[in-house]
């Protein structure tokens, strides 16, 4: 299996390139975001939960995200491979990825960071509008990235699975990169 993260701060493009990335190679794309929105849109209890933390830039419980991923992975077990994007935003997250990939042998093949500098990401997040996309909501949801989820890097770089992609670019330029560096460990 191929099972790829795309790490980065928000707005930094990882949902096009992750969709651009499970087309090329064949993987099921798990983005936690989509699915809360999911929830949100269908009404359930569990996306009323998540609605007022989404909607103030905070994280939703990891127990939360992490039963969702967990039902993903085991409904496609079939599947080539996964490119997860969003997700693991905590230590805790990653922690238990590993276990939930460990149990099926397939563990994370390479971690894509993506690299853009905060000016850009901030009008990049106004730009697209959406609702939890307000000013106020960008700058606490890049406090929690920094606290929360920069730190992940180093628990991907001490398991030596961890890619710097510079994000700045075209779409096709940056998935360009990002293809570079799969076939270093896909090759
Ligand atoms: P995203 O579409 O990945 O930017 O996610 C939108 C929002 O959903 C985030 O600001 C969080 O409130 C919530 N969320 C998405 N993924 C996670 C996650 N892995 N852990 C906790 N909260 C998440």
């Amino acid at each position: 299996m191929l099972n790829l993260i795309l790490f980065g701060p928000p707005g930094a493009g990882k949902g096009t390139q992750s969709k651009l990335l499970a087309e090329k190679y064949n993987l099921v794309h798990l983005s936690t975001g989509d699915l809360l929105r999911s929830e949100i849109s269908n009404g359930t209890a569990l996306g009323m939960e998540a609605k007022s933390l989404i909607d103030a830039g905070k994280l939703v419980p990891d127990s939360v995200v992490v039963g969702m991923v967990q039902n993903k992975v085991e409904n496609n077990l079939g599947a080539e491979g996964f490119i997860f994007d969003g997700f693991p935003r905590t230590t805790e997250q990653a922690i238990a990825l590993d276990k939930i990939l460990g149990e099926h042998n397939a563990p994370i093949s390479l971690v894509l960071a993506l690299d853009v500098d905060e000016d850009e990401l901030t009008r990049r997040m106004l730009e697209r509008g959406r609702k939890d996309d307000t000013e106020a909501v960008i700058r606490d949801r890049f406090k929690v990235y920094e606290k929360e989820t920069y730190p992940l890097k180093k628990y991907y770089q001490r398991h030596d699975k961890f890619s710097e992609v510079y994000g700045l670019g075209t779409v096709d330029e940056v998935s360009e990169r990002l293809q570079n560096a799969i076939e270093t460990v896909n090759g």
